[in-house]
Formats: structure tokens, sequence, C-alpha cells
């Protein structure tokens, strides 16, 4: 099915059994107390799992170019023995491993930032040193060092990171080089910094030394440069001795999303084509490439040789061996949430997977033997938690009945799918239906299960993993008829008036008033995305973006969404999710209203007191997402019985409670009754 994907092909020095790199990842595990040993760990699993190239996380050649105080370098001669030990484990599991080399220019979080300009990032805090051309030279050596440390290490080659607006794509960008001097000015001018280091790494290192280079293509800033440029630049990259060019999707400063769930599949995959048409080196597509099919599509199509994919390789290790024996409905596939790798790298922890809380913990949750004391265990509620649970629990050897009320598993995950831009979430309950199937768990569905019916089958186990329920509030008239809660309304959202207002503002307030607002338009979804975010879809505007005022989405539904804190909003979201969120509600012109207290409900609507004035807020539908209570009404009884009994997700800790934490709960248990 993916013939594309799986023909070999010949790279420079390289011969690649099939097109898929594992892209280059911050992993957080740098901070670890055994960094390499868990990275090579990480990798050893990837390796495993057929993947031909794999690119490390980025490592920076100087102390100037660390993304943050205590991250990956490759300096000093001593270091390489560490590298080693990541080298010899993937070249044991039959795969190639390459070394991102990353200088982080104006987006390092250190004081000793460099740049081609002293000018800011409107995401840093501190501002960058102007290099001086002795700067600059003494750069260029630290590059070629690290290469060469790279080669002593065993690494197959390198990936320069020339994108995301990192050193070497400011130097590119007029955006960030206002210099006078050979490094500044015109394209050839700006491009010398990144080609000198290609040269001197050549020189060095010679031909059959593997070098890619990954390239800024769409900018997506105001100063980024066009696709003409990026096409010029190319034939640069390519006539300086690349073997391989890698393509990069805006800069983290971007105000357009790149790689979120919002982003449809394969969306810049034209632009990579663009590259593709102008060079004779191989070209990889990247961003938003979660299946094998899309992967497939996409060299099909002629619009890259290559695929470079990365949180699809947190989310499933495995994914290349399934691909390649046609089982892509067994892979779990990268929902692009964000929230167990992103979010976790930028709030300081180390980087999992909400789909696969495995990832990056290999050495902490080594893989089991079948157990040799099998239990007989019955599961209560087949959401995230008791789904993770089940299906781990049956592959690691233990008998289990899965029980649910409802008719479909999913619990609360049925209602994130439908939530616009959050249609990923389908393949996450595709990937447990079919792991259910597969490992031929016993599940009851429609089945309001008793403790008598419990008691009398005689489990050694019982997981109650029955979840959450909308919190119910204490407002005089909440059981007025034009009172709903979440469920209700993502239920039945054909009963929901134009005139809404939402108590509360978390996670699913902002959900429930993306839902309520959201239009379908009769475009292709790539399309839609450019037009709604303002992509130049030919690229040919500077930074690819469109000069004219984007038009706004407003929703003919008038909807309003309160807190009762004071202060900003979407605090709760996720870290790299949640401005998207925001102004998805500002273009559709959803209003925000905070610091107030709720007082009755009746026909005419909510009233509220703000300022110390009572207020009418006029609604039909008045949508209760103010967070969840435990549903836990068998809770007590099941404690009179001698079965040991374990609770998980919501039933357990209602507080930040999320589908990963749910999900990890599952695993996490499952393996601890396996171990015992
Ligand atoms: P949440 O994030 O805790 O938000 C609850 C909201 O209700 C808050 O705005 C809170 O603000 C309000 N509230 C709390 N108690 C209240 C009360 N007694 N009366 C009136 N208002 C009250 O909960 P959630 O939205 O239900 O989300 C549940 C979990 O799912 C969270 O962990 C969330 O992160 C996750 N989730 C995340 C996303 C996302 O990031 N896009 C989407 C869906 C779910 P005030 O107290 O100021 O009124
Ligand atoms: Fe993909 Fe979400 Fe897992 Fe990150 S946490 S790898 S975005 S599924």
């Amino acid at each position: 099915m993916s013939d594309h994907l799986f023909s070999p092909i010949s790279i420079g020095p390289l011969t690649l059994a099939n097109r898929i790199i594992m892209g280059s990842m911050h992993t957080g595990l740098d901070h670890s107390d055994d960094p390499f040993g868990r990275l090579a760990a990480f990798y050893k699993e990837r390796a495993d799992g057929g993947v031909a190239l794999i690119v490390t996380g980025g490592v920076s050649p100087n102390e100037y170019g660390l993304i943050s105080p205590g991250s990956m370098k490759l300096t000093h001669l001593e270091q390489v023995s560490d590298y080693k030990i990541i080298t010899d484990t993937v070249h044991q599991s039959g795969s190639k491993i390459i070394l991102q080399i990353l200088h982080a220019g104006r987006y390092a979080k250190q004081e000793n930032l460099v740049a081609p300009s002293a000018i800011r990032s409107p995401i840093s805090k501190f501002e960058p040193k102007e290099m001086s051309e002795q700067d600059i030279l003494s750069t260029i050596e630290d590059f070629v060092n690290c290469a060469s440390l790279a080669q002593q290490a065993g690494f197959d080659g390198i990936e320069l990171l020339g994108s995301e607006g990192y050193c070497l794509n400011e130097f590119t960008a007029l955006r960030t080089n206002h210099r006078t001097d050979r490094w500044g000015g015109s394209l050839e001018n700006r491009a010398r910094f990144p080609l000198e280091i290609i040269r001197a790494i050549r020189h060095k290192l010679g031909s059959q030394f593997f070098i890619q280079y990954r390239m800024s293509v769409l900018e997506l800033v105001e100063g980024g440069w066009n696709i003409e440029e990026a096409q010029q630049f190319a034939k640069l990259l390519e006539s300086t001795g690349v073997d391989l060019i890698n393509t990069g999707i805006g800069w983290h400063e971007a105000s357009i999303p790149t790689i979120a769930m919002q982003v449809p599949r394969a969306a810049f995959s034209w632009a990579t084509g663009k590259i593709k048409q102008v060079v004779n080196i191989p070209v990889a597509a990247a961003n938003r490439i979660n299946t094998a099919e899309v992967a497939d599509n996409i060299i099909k199509q002629g619009d890259a040789d290559m695929v470079y994919l990365s949180r699809p390789f947190l989310a499933d290790p495995d994914f290349v061996i399934k691909a390649q024996q046609n089982r892509n409905d067994e892979i779990n596939t990268c929902i692009a949430c964000n929230q167990s790798c992103l979010d976790n790298l930028f709030n300081f922890k180390t980087v999992s997977c909400l789909v696969n809380p495995r990832a990056c913990h290999e050495t902490l949750m080594p893989k089991l033997p079948t157990t040799s004391s099998p239990k007989n265990i019955a599961v209560i509620g087949a959401g995230a938690a008791g789904l993770s649970f089940a299906i781990e629990a049956k592959k690691l050897g233990h008998n289990i009945t899965l029980y649910d009320a409802a008719a479909d598993i999913g619990g609360q995950l049925a209602h994130a799918r439908k939530v616009p831009g959050k249609e990923e979430f389908d393949e996450l309950l595709r990937y447990f239906n079919v792991m259910l199937e597969k490992h031929q768990v016993t599940t009851q569905l429609n089945t309001h299960v008793t403790v008598e019916q419990l008691e009398s089958a005689n489990y050694d186990s019982i997981v109650l993993a029955t979840g959450v329920i909308p919190r119910r509030l204490d407002i005089p008239g909440i059981d007025n008829s034009n009172v709903f809660s979440y469920e209700e309304a993502f239920r039945a959202p054909e009963k929901i008036g134009q005139t809404v207002v939402i108590i509360g503002a978390g996670g699913i307030g902002y959900d429930m008033a993306e839902f309520l607002t959201h239009q379908d338009d009769d475009k292709n979804p790539i399309d839609s995305f450019n037009a709604h975010w303002g992509i130049d879809p030919e690229g040919l505007q500077p930074g690819s973006l469109v000069s004219s005022i984007q038009p706004t989405m407003k929703s003919s539904r008038e909807v309003t969404l309160l807190q009762r804190k004071a202060g900003k909003f979407g605090r709760s979201l996720g870290k790299t999710t949640g401005w998207i969120h925001q102004a998805e509600l500002h273009k559709r012109g959803v209003k925000l209203l905070g610091d107030l207290r709720y007082l009755k409900i009746d026909d005419a609507g909510l009233h509220i007191e703000k300022d110390g004035e009572t207020q009418l807020l006029a609604a039909d539908s008045i949508i209760i997402c103010a967070g969840q209570e435990s549903r836990d009404e068998l809770a007590e009884p099941l404690n009179n019985l001698a079965t040991s009994v374990y609770r998980i997700g919501g039933v357990k800790e209602v507080r930040e409670l999320d589908a990963a934490q749910a999900i990890r709960d599952g695993s996490k248990l499952a393996y601890k009754l396996s171990i015992q």
C-alpha cells in the first residue's frame, strides 16, 4: 500500500531502506540523571521499529548557541564517548543516526546569546549581542569542530538547523539581519554564514560526510523571505554540497499555527514541492504528517523524496514496521495535541506523549514479559483511563473484562472529537478499538454493571475508571429548561439557541465556544486553513503572508464566555496551543467577561453581579462548563468487597485531570500489577 514510502533511496553517501526520517525532537532528557543512557534507550526502540534515519535533538556547537543552560552541546573530545553510547546502540539496531547542530541565536534562553543583529525576539527575555566578524569566524570553526566530533562519535552525518528562526535562519532573514558588512544585505551576503559553514565542514570532513540542511521555506513572519528567495537559497545549498534539504515551516515567533491539531495534515507539503522543483538533491517534507497514507501520498505526488516525522515517533515507536506490514490501523497516531510533548518541554518537564506515556521513559518503564501470575480483572469504565489500563494489562497477560454503561467506548474523548480542529481524537478512538479487538479484551458495553454482579464473578481485582460528571452548580434557577451541561450541549447542539452564555472558561468552556461558533465552508481544508490564517498559497508575498487584512469569521451565534476570577482568560489552556484557541475565539467574535458573581438564572438569561452592579446577560441557552466531579457512586459499595479495588483517572483525582493523565494512570497501574 505504502509503496512510495518503502522504496529505498541513496542520498550522498547513505543508502536508506525507506523514505522516513525520524525528525529532531527536544526530549528534556538532557536534564535527566542519565541523559545518554535514556536517549540511547529512546532511540533504540525507534530504530528497532524500523526507522531508516534518526536525527537527534538539537546539540549546540558552542556555549553561545545553547538553547538553555545545561542543554546538549558537543564541543570537546571528552564528550565523544557519551555520544557514542547513542550511536553504537542505534547502529546495533540497524538504523542510521545523524546529529542535529543547533545554534539557538536570539532564541537562546540564556544570557550569553548572540545573533547577526542586536534585535530581541518577541518571545525572548534577553536581547542578543551582535556578532562581530571575529565572532562569526570563530562560530564557523565551532560548527566544523562539532561536525568533526560528531563523526568521531560515530554519527552518520549531521543536520544543520537553519529554520524556525534560529541562528542560521536569523542570518538569512532581513527581519533579523540588519548588517551592512559582507554578512548582511543582499541574499548572497545573508546566505554567506550558513554556506561558509557547509564549505568548511566539507573541506574538513570530505565528500563522504553526510550533510542535511533544514532550511526555512515558509517563514510566516513579517520580514521573512518568499518562496522565490527560498528557492534561490535551496539552489545555493545544493551547489555548496548539501546532500539533502529538509524543509522547515514558520518561525517560533509566528502567529500562525504550524504543527498543532488545527493545522490540516500535510498542510505545507505544497511549499516543499516548490523547493523540489528547483533542485536535484532529495528534499524532505515535514509538519503534520502523521499517517503512513499521508506520507506516502506526499512522495507519490512528487512534493518530496522523504518525509520527516517527529512526534509520530513519540506516539508509536513501531510506526515504520507497522506501516510496512500494512498494519496502519494498529499505529498509535500522534493527534498533534502538544499536551505531553511540547507543553511539557516548555514547562521544564521531560517530554512524553499523551497517547504513549512510555515515550522518553523507556528505562523507567522497561518492556515487561507476559506476567507469570495472570489475574482476572474487571475494569469499570471505557474512557481514556479504563481503555489504557485494559489494553496494557491484557497485553501483559491478565484476563480483562471491560464494562461501560454507554454504547460506545471513549468517555470524555467522545466529546473532544466533536470540537472543530480536534478531529484527530478519532484516531485515538480508532486505535483503542483496534487494540481491544487485536488483544481480545472482553468488552461489555451498554452494561450498567452492579456490585452484586462484580461480587458473584469473583474477580481478583477491580479497576474503577468511571471518570467524571459535569459539576453541578448551586445557582438559583439551575434546573431551568434553558440550562445545559456541556455533555448535553455536545450531544444535542440543535437544542442550543442563538444567544449563549457559557459558565466556565477552562479547556471545555473554550472548546464549547469553538464548537458553537464553528461555520463550515466548502473549501478544501488546506485552502480554508491558508485563508483563515492569512497564508499566501503561492508563497510569493514576503514571509508568505497575505498583505490584505484577513476577513473575520464572526459567527451568527452570539456567545459570551464567563469566569468568576479577575485577570487573564485562558490560563489553563495548553502552553503551546492556548494562543490558537484565544485567536479562534477572537476571530469568531466570542465575548469574554470575568471578575463577576453568578446570581440567578431565569427565562431571560443569567443574572450576574459585576463591578458592584446587577446585570442581566440575556441568553437563550446557558451552558455549564464549570469543571467536573468524580463519578464515584460505585466507590463506596466496592469498598465492602474483599477484592482489591484500584481507582484510576477522574474517579481517583479530578483536579488536573486530562486525557494524558488518564492514559498515564491506566498504563502505570497495568505496569504495577504486572511487576508484583
Ligand atoms: P477547568 O479547566 O478546571 O475549568 C473550569 C472553569 O469553570 C474555570 O473557568 C472556573 O473559573 C470555572 N469554575 C470552577 N468551579 C466553578 C464553580 N463552582 N462555579 C462556577 N464556575 C466554576 O475544567 P474544564 O474546562 O472542565 O476542563 C477539564 C480538564 O480538561 C482540564 O484539565 C483541562 O485542562 C482539560 N481540557 C483542556 C482543553 C484544552 O486545553 N483545550 C480542552 C478540554 C479539556 P472560575 O472559577 O474563575 O469561574
Ligand atoms: Fe503527538 Fe500529542 Fe503525543 Fe505530542 S503528546 S506526540 S502531539 S499525541
